[in-house]
């Protein structure tokens, strides 16, 4: 298997004024391909582990070969969690969450503004870089996230339903050191129909 950057479904000026374009260009055509070339790389001796879905060698990387551990960790992560970043935005959001989702989410935290709230903490507590994350686990339940660098939900059998990039690479240029105007800018371009479709398919 070889890994390639993933077709966008828009533009790179498409997410403003919630994600520059400026951004949203280096982010996808930089530092996501550099994680695309890295995985790569590193698998490309490593036919056996190569072969394997990514999300499987994720859930479970004491199974993959120790030379390679590390590389798979941050450039695989890297891989999954921006693909799936890419997905739960579109230009012009999609309003709110709708349908099972709202369902879920009012059950889990009580309703949307809450879950928003909590999100957003993990968004804005990450010390460093890393992630905010809507994961669900193997009994449906719902949670919020926050992992350290390219680190996944799949790590901790949790499927990742909707993820925030909080890499200074992803608001530096506009937003400087205002992470908390970028978490909020966000939620206006989040596409719920894919995070609906994400926790669907789980
Ligand atoms: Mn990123």
């Amino acid at each position: 298997m070889i890994y390639a950057l993933p077709t966008l479904a828009y533009s790179f000026d498409a997410l403003e004024p919630a994600i520059d374009a400026r951004t949203m260009e280096i982010h996808y055509t930089k530092h996501h391909q550099a994680y695309v070339d890295n995985l790569n790389k590193a698998l490309a001796d490593f036919p056996e582990t190569a072969e394997k879905p990514l999300p499987e060698l994720l859930s479970d990387l004491e199974r993959v070969p120790e030379k390679i551990r590390l590389a798979v960790r941050n450039h695989g992560g890297g891989h999954v969690n921006h693909s799936l970043f890419w997905e739960v935005m579109k230009p012009g959001g999609g309003k709110e969450p709708a349908g099972r989702l709202l369902g879920e989410i009012e059950k889990n935290f009580g309703d949307v503004l809450k879950f928003k709230e909590q999100f957003g903490a993990a968004a804005m507590g990450r010390f460093g870089s890393g992630w905010a994350w809507l994961a669900a686990d193997d009994s449906g339940q719902l949670s919020v996230v926050s992992t350290a660098n390219q680190d996944t939900p799949l790590a901790e059998g949790k499927k990742p339903l909707l993820g925030l990039d909080v890499w200074e690479h992803a608001y530096y240029l506009k937003y400087q050191n205002r992470r908390k105007d970028y978490i909020d800018a966000w939620w206006t371009v989040v596409n719920w129909d894919e995070v609906e479709k994400n926790l669907t398919s789980s």
